[in-house]
């Protein structure tokens, strides 16, 4: 049977993930480090998001013509096509509106702390934006920290900043009522 094309691409990822670190060769069977966790690669648009977020803000970019939010972010306004845009601050609340709980197969990094959960969060200040994220029980604990019998779409979450090993930033998020 031919190899199957999107296998190679995950190995491709592993091995991109796992170079240069001495001990971390993608063998499935020893514990992976957090540093191996996958770290957003910023573009320029997205730029600010990152460096608000690295100061404990959250921002979305927001049309400065007519006022509408937009995620992710983008030169361009969706609804008036205009490219001034200004990164306006969150209340950091929101609400579950959906949610998954990865199994492996996943990157060897992910399989040890499966499974665990990511939540798609609704903001409260722009409602038609959605986050994509994981509720833990503090900014620093582990993916799989939350009790999956939490887990409830329209569950009331606020964020929280946590700083992976590599120095990114990233919001994640506590339950409102925990
Ligand atoms: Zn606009």
């Amino acid at each position: 049977m031919a190899p199957d094309p999107p296998r190679a691409t995950v190995t491709t990822i592993v091995t991109a993930t796992t170079d240069n670190r001495p001990g971390t060769d993608g063998d499935l069977l020893l514990p992976v480090p957090d540093e191996d966790l996958l770290s957003p690669v910023p573009d320029e648009d997205g730029a600010p998001f990152w460096e608000y977020a690295a100061r404990g803000e959250l921002r979305v970019q927001t049309c400065t013509a007519c006022d509408a939010p937009r995620f992710p972010p983008r030169p361009c306004c969706p609804h008036c096509q205009s490219f001034d845009s200004h990164w306006r601050r969150m209340s950091g609340r929101g609400r579950i509106w959906s949610y998954v709980r990865p199994h492996p197969p996943l990157l060897p990094a992910y399989a040890a702390q499966a499974p665990y959960n990511v939540i798609l969060v609704e903001l409260a200040d722009a409602p038609r934006i959605r986050l994509v994220g994981n509720l833990v029980t503090a900014a620093d604990a582990a993916l799989d920290s939350v009790d999956p019998a939490r887990l409830r779409i329209g569950a009331p979450v606020k964020v929280a900043f946590h700083t992976l090993p590599g120095g990114m930033t990233v919001p994640r998020w506590l339950l409102e009522r925990p």
